[in-house]
């Protein structure tokens, strides 16, 4: 029988903030099989669609999207905070509750007409997966789905990426 992969999240009362409840996958990547389990979940996912290359968000789209990488055999590149990355880079802002934030890729990350997947470990409202695929979309990348370990419904991320394919393997 599959893993019950709801029991390795740990739900965390008022963090980072009082009134958050933070959805925290660190037992999920600490059990070796439930980590397995849900990068099979997403590798059956990526094969279906043929992906040629992962982009993931600093820092947990690399915990989610990197293993998936070596299982397929295929490339992975970062979506790092601003001036991080090296050499040429395009950027993406989107908003945070309070600001803004912007993530950056390397313009040579993507070659145009590449089959990718963006990989995240939580949809919330959208904000920072949406910056990604801007940013994979402007260098000619076709994002042919998204996946996320969670999605938390009540902040309709999955509205925002009403164009996109979404994979997410627990809601909350
Ligand atoms: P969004 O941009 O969709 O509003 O927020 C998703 C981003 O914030 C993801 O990169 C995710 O890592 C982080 N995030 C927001 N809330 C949580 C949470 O409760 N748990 C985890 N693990 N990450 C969160």
């Amino acid at each position: 029988m599959a893993l019950d992969l709801k029991q390795y999240i740990a739900s965390i009362p008022d963090y980072p903030e009082k009134g958050i409840v933070f959805r925290d996958i660190s037992p999920l990547m600490a059990d070796g099989a439930a980590y397995t389990e849900a990068t099979n979940q997403i590798v059956s996912y990526a094969r279906e669609r043929n992906v040629e290359m992962i982009v993931g968000p600093e820092a947990r789209g690399f915990i989610v999207g990197c293993p998936v990488a070596y299982e397929l055999g295929v490339g992975f590149a970062p979506a790092r905070k601003k001036g991080k990355l090296p050499n040429e880079t395009i950027s993406a802002s989107y908003s945070l509750e309070y600001g803004t934030a912007e993530l950056q890729l390397q313009r040579a990350a993507i070659k145009p007409g590449q089959r990718v997947l963006v990989t995240d470990d939580l949809l919330a409202t959208g904000g920072t997966i949406s910056a990604t695929i801007e940013m994979v979309e402007a260098l000619g990348g076709i994002v042919v789905g998204t996946a996320f370990i969670i999605e938390l419904t009540d902040l309709k991320g999955r509205d925002k990426l009403k164009d996109y394919d979404i994979l997410s393997l627990l809601k909350y």
